[in-house]
């Protein structure tokens, strides 16, 4: 077979230097390469910028054959092969823009050993003609990028990736290999049994960006008032603003621009002329009279956008998992620069982010469990005490190494208020009550609050709290306990999302004292 003859990592070396003219590999690179040059199939997790290209550039062209490469951006596909072809490397790429006379040269390319990378598109690899016609041809590897796309439980789960569960079956005798700069170990875990990767070796390295500060803000105000503070004391400067809703982000584009701001709109309800427009005004230097500072955004922004100057990315909403946040944030100070993240919160929002996920399940969608508990350990880092960058590394299975030093905890130790008594107070309310009951409800409760009396209202936690904790506290408490695990979103009578009491373990060490709450005030 191929592998039999795989060459070494001397040869990778060689073609490290000669080919792309750099000294030496970077990161985990060479851990990844010598894994595929050995026969394995890889799931490479490593951060943008990281050069995951080369760990599957590299041992294509050691190989007889050409390497496939499965990438849903277009745009970006282009941009490689031309500068692949620009190095001299045998390089092109199958897509829908493509008439049959440019198609049939590429197969013959490919047929006769004048072809070192193929790429296409996931949609592409789809059509029984193009597999047909790829399981005849010398294929030595196949390279998946962005493969978290694969996953329903990652941050951008795309359907048209399924067809690639069919990879390993069609080339057998190849390495597999997975590439993503983002996926925690559930996320993993899916995207090896999705592609049905045979004992993959798992690099994953990068979740450290020592110019990133991070910074996790309740939002006491109006989104709009904290955002333009902000930016008041970074004007100039070029950066992303992730909102929750398409709405939001027109909204607040249109606010910033009367404040006085450069800055535009983009989400998937736009037009592609509208978004790419936008798009460029984004990514143009300031010499460009229609430049845009600043893209106010859904999620819809981000994947292969490669701007080097981000120098902050805000949340107007958190997100819902550590994944999205991590890839969302990322996507500043990429040239190396000190950059900013800075993510508002408010009382309620992991709340609003189970209810959503249980209503979606309401409406047939599958078990969200895993996007709940994405969820519940997201927020249970924003609410928590930790340094953010250890908090992030951790949550990705990389050592923690030292506190940042930068982000919000490392500098305000000591600030946290512990919340453990309100915490009890309603969880005793819940407890009695018989759980069945909404977030507000259960917060109007303990403050005394009700329409009408009824047999809650002669429960002796009725207005437990009153007087001395109010509403916006209450509501928070609720969202640490949900990240905490103590409580849990459920489906009352099969439709109604209500707070449930999950975990009686941990409700009875909140009682005796033994789980402490803290709260950022
Ligand atoms: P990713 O796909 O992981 O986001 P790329 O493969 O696009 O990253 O690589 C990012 C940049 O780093 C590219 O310009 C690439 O040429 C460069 N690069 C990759 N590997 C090395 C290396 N070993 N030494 C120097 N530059 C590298
Ligand atoms: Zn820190």
């Amino acid at each position: 077979s191929l592998l039999e003859r795989a060459p070494d990592l001397a040869a990778a070396n060689e073609i490290l230097h000669r080919v792309f003219g750099y000294e030496q590999f970077r990161g985990k690179q060479a851990e990844v390469i010598s894994a595929v040059l050995d026969g394995h199939d890889v799931l490479a997790v490593l951060p943008t910028g990281g050069g995951k290209s080369l760990c599957y550039q590299i041992p294509a062209l050691l190989r007889p054959g050409f390497g496939l490469v499965i990438s849903p951006l277009i745009a970006l596909m282009s941009d490689q092969v031309n500068a692949l072809l620009a190095r001299g490397v045998k390089a092109a790429k199958l897509d829908s823009t493509q008439d049959l006379n440019q198609r049939g040269d590429i197969w013959d390319a490919a047929r006769t050993g004048e072809l070192d990378l193929l790429y296409l598109s996931p949609e592409a690899l789809a059509s029984p003609f193009v597999r047909d016609k790829l399981s005849r041809l010398p294929v030595n590897l196949v390279a998946i990028d962005e493969a978290h796309c694969i996953s329903q439980w990652g941050h951008d789960f795309r359907p048209e990736y399924r067809a690639l569960g069919q990879v390993k079956a069609l080339f057998p005798d190849v390495p597999a290999m997975a590439l993503t700069a983002t996926a925690d170990h559930v996320t993993r875990a899916d995207i090896c049994a999705a592609l049905h990767l045979d004992k993959p070796v798992e690099v994953v390295a990068g979740f450290d960006r020592p110019n990133l500060s991070l910074r996790f803000v309740r939002r006491k105000g109006a989104a709009l008032k904290e955002i333009s503070a902000l930016l008041q004391r970074q004007k100039g400067a070029s950066g992303i603003i992730y909102c929750g809703s398409r709405d939001g982000t027109e909204k607040l584009a249109r606010a910033l621009t009367l404040e006085g701001f450069s800055a535009t709109a983009y989400h998937a309800g736009l037009s592609a002329n509208i978004r790419e427009d936008r798009l460029k005004a984004f990514m143009a230097g300031p010499e460009s009279k229609n430049q845009a500072k600043i893209m106010v955004a859904t999620i819809a922004f981000g994947m292969g956008i490669n701007k080097a100057d981000v120098r902050f990315v805000i949340h107007a909403d958190p997100p819902s998992s550590m994944e999205a946040y991590w890839q969302e944030v990322g996507r500043a100070g990429r040239d190396g620069l000190p950059a900013s993240g800075v993510c508002f919160y408010a009382p309620g929002d992991l709340g609003w982010a189970v209810r959503r996920l249980t209503l979606r399940e309401n409406e047939g969608a599958a078990d969200q469990s895993v996007q709940k508990q994405k969820a519940r350990d997201f927020f249970a880092t924003v609410l928590g005490p930790d340094c953010r960058r250890q908090a992030v590394k951790r949550y990705f299975g990389e050592e923690a190494g030292a506190a940042c030093g930068t982000c919000d905890n490392c500098l305000s130790r000591g600030r946290l208020t512990d919340v453990t008594e309100p915490a009890q107070m309603l969880m005793s309310a819940l407890y009695r009550i018989n759980g069945a009951r909404g977030r507000k409800k259960l917060v109007d409760h303990v403050l005394g609050k009700s329409d009408r009396p009824d047999y809650t209202t002669r429960i002796k936690t009725f207005g437990i709290a009153k007087g001395q904790y109010d509403a916006a506290l209450l509501t928070h408490v609720l969202d640490q306990c949900e990240a905490a695990g103590v409580i849990a979103e459920e489906l009352y009578d099969g439709k109604m999302p209500i707070v449930g009491l999950r975990d009686s373990d941990l409700l009875k060490q909140l009682f005796k004292g033994d789980l402490k709450l803290t709260a950022k005030i």
